[in-house]
């Protein structure tokens, strides 16, 4: 068994909604650790639309999803323990996929696929439409391992952190949003993270990409620093866990076998509900029945909040989503601290409030 980290709550998802749910229980004095499968925290704003504009978050006229996610971060940063670095540890763990959740002893006890186990009283349910996971590519020899070949990505690294492919080929596969702006990123990184050569792999001479992403990618072409490949990989190849060659079909017909030594596939993310079906809350098709009061759901102790609950009158939107995760937090408070006093206080004058956020009063 792994060492099970114990406390108050654990949020499931780093999505928009899960950062506020982390920063209202951190108000309320409830110590919480949060969850998610992506390498990022930020959920769909991240994920599907990082650089689109917002316009319907009170008191925000305007701002882009990732704009949105680095405030989400910055408000909640008392309460995620940040590294100098300003990287994110201790009580967030990115890159894991909650896969069960199941009551032990008055807690509930949350496991992971890479073996993180977490116990709390509390749980939120913060998992949007689902986890996101990457979408691949649909060949037998790069599926069923638990995790891909060597070689094979679906993510870029952190900023900061050299990745595998520097000073080496590097094939970036996909013709949307995410394959340019990954290619761009991997032009603009620091000379000593960048590949020795960089290919892009699209079925056609035409990307499905932000117009000044487009520009950018049809310069660097250009100039020579990006070369394109057109075609579909249809086949590949691994031993020893790694991947060793892709062929690619081209408009031709004609199959070829590009040096391919690390391959960045972008071809978008997909929610998958997944392990969440089977942790036993009611579900009305495939979201999460809550209370519209306390957003607590069939399972005592466990609330969901976000785009995965559903009672009456629910929208989809993140305004919502922040309320609910208000609610949610000052009902689970009281329930962790039945005899406490429970009264309303204002971050604007409450000196127990500065004191949690580390301001002076
Ligand atoms: C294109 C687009 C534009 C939008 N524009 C607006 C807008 O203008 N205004 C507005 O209010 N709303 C907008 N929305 C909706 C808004 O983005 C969602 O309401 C919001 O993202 C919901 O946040 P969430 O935290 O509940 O879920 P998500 O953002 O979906 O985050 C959930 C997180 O949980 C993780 N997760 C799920 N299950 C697991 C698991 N088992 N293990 C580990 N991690 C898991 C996922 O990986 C994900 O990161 C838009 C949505 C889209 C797609």
């Amino acid at each position: 068994m792994p060492n099970v980290i114990d406390t108050d709550a654990i949020v499931i998802g780093a999505g928009p909604v899960g950062l506020f749910q982390v920063f209202q229980l951190g108000l309320l004095g409830v110590q919480a650790h949060v969850v998610d499968v992506l390498p990022q925290a930020g959920g769909q704003c991240i994920a599907l639309y990082p650089d689109k504009p917002i316009y319907d978050v009170p008191g925000v006229p305007r701002c882009t999803g990732r704009e949105l996610v680095a405030q989400l971060l910055e408000q909640a940063a008392p309460f995620l323990r940040l590294h100098d670095e300003g990287a994110l540890s201790h009580n967030v763990h990115l890159g894991h996929l909650v896969a069960r959740l199941t009551p032990q002893d008055g807690c509930y006890e949350l496991t992971t696929d890479r073996g993180l186990a977490l116990c709390a009283p509390l749980v939120f349910v913060a998992a949007g439409a689902g986890a996101f996971v990457p979408k691949t590519l649909n060949i037998e020899a790069l599926q069923g391992a638990p995790t891909p070949p060597t070689g094979l990505y679906h993510h870029l690294p952190e900023a900061g952190v050299m990745p595998p492919w520097a000073g080496a080929d590097l094939v970036v596969h996909g013709g949307g949003d995410e394959a340019l702006s990954a290619v761009l990123s991997v032009l603009h990184a620091p000379d000593e993270h960048r590949p020795a050569r960089l290919c892009l792999l699209h079925r056609r001479d035409q990307f499905q990409a932000d117009a000044a992403m487009n520009e950018q990618v049809r310069e660097a072409m250009a100039q020579g620093r990006l070369e394109l490949i057109i075609g579909m990989p249809v086949d590949a190849g691994v031993a020893d866990g790694a991947l060793q060659w892709l062929d690619v079909l081209g408009p031709d017909g004609q199959t070829q076998r590009p040096p391919v030594q690390h391959l960045l596939i972008q071809l978008g993310m997909s929610p998958k509900l997944g392990p969440l079906t089977q942790w036993g809350m009611d579900l009305a098709r495939k979201q999460v029945t809550v209370s519209a009061a306390t957003f607590e759901s069939s399972l005592a102790g466990v609330y969901a909040v976000g785009d995965i609950n559903t009672y009456p009158g629910k929208k989809r939107l993140l305004l919502c989503g922040f309320h609910e995760a208000t609610l949610a937090a000052h009902d689970a408070a009281a329930k962790l601290h039945p005899d406490a006093p429970q009264h309303l206080l204002y971050t604007t004058t409450s000196p127990l409030l500065h004191t949690r956020l580390g301001v002076s009063s």
